[in-house]
């Protein structure tokens, strides 16, 4: 990793809340590795060794927004960072000034945030910040003996209390939901997932983002080799974000990144993956695709 160099960009259009799509930047960063390890993260991949030097993330964020082309009408920016942004090793406070300037142009700014390092650091770079700032948090899963045993060192209070914090600081929140995260029972993932949004919902998330659980890093597949992890299928993602759209209570989205390694028929895959991202982007459920050779499993 060179800690002068953005990892690299992506544009995508995001849903607002009166369903008009907009135009989002993320910026992946190269920074300092999280201080926690959830067993089902593979960040950690992609960090630096040590602290971030300072200076570093405004000249990746400067590189990344040259990279991206001029910025769009009203888009917003996601800064992720692989970690937290108001760790001072992830991102050195003394770099604070020069990235709000490179900011400024963008309607509203999401970073990535461990609940428990959301504080004063956070409130006053958003009252600081040009445009709005939304936080985005990793809720996982309200299932109780699951989230205790993700070593996020995390309690369902923490997720609450920072999410009260940011609220009452006019801050916007966005959650990320794990879809059949380990020590969740396969046949119960869905439902979980659905209550976690729900419970998102309730402390003033506005979007919830499904994260099908992935394996890769290791302790993963010991994990499934454990019985303790059964990875989600692509039927699963499918029902979860249909019950989700249904509660109309915000906006949800399934994280469609490699989603392709979740399917196993090779006749409908590519129509199921379409459908997923055409409800992502408009919120409207739509009938499930009907599927002779798999019969939608
Ligand atoms: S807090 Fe986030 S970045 Fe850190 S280990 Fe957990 S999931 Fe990964
Ligand atoms: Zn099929």
């Amino acid at each position: 990793m060179d800690p002068w160099e953005p990892l690299g960009h992506l544009w995508e259009e995001e849903r607002a809340p009166d369903g008009r799509l907009l135009p989002a930047l993320t910026v992946f960063l190269a920074g300092a590795e999280c201080p926690f390890s959830c067993i089902f993260c593979d960040l950690w991949q992609q960090t630096l060794d040590g602290a971030t030097p300072p200076g570093a993330l405004p000249s990746q964020i400067r590189k990344a927004l040259a990279a991206a082309g001029r910025e769009r009408e009203r888009a917003a920016l996601k800064l992720y960072n692989a970690s937290n942004f108001f760790e001072p090793r992830a991102v050195p406070p003394d770099d604070e000034p020069e990235i709000l300037e490179l900011v400024a142009p963008f309607s509203r700014v999401t970073v990535e945030c461990h609940p428990r390092l959301v504080g004063d650091r956070c409130l006053r770079f958003a009252e600081r910040l040009a445009g709005s700032l939304e936080v985005a948090m990793g809720l996982e899963t309200v299932h109780p003996q699951a989230l205790a045993r993700l070593n996020k060192e995390m309690t369902l209070a923490d997720f609450d209390r920072a999410a009260a914090t940011l609220r009452g600081a006019g801050i916007g929140l966005r959650a990320f939901v794990l879809v059949a995260p380990p020590f969740v029972p396969p046949e119960e993932a869905v439902e979980w997932a659905v209550r976690s949004a729900e419970h998102a919902f309730t402390q003033g998330v506005e979007r919830v983002s499904l994260i099908p659980v992935r394996g890769g890093n290791g302790a993963m597949e010991a994990l499934r080799d454990a019985g303790d992890f059964t990875p989600p299928r692509l039927d699963q993602l499918e029902e979860a974000l249909e019950l989700c759209l249904a509660l109309e209570q915000g906006i949800v989205t399934a994280d469609l990144w490699d989603a392709r390694r979740f399917a196993s028929c090779a006749e409908c895959t590519d129509a199921r993956l379409a459908r997923l991202d055409r409800m992502n982007r408009s919120g409207q459920p739509e009938p499930r695709l009907a599927c002779t050779t798999c019969k939608g499993n």
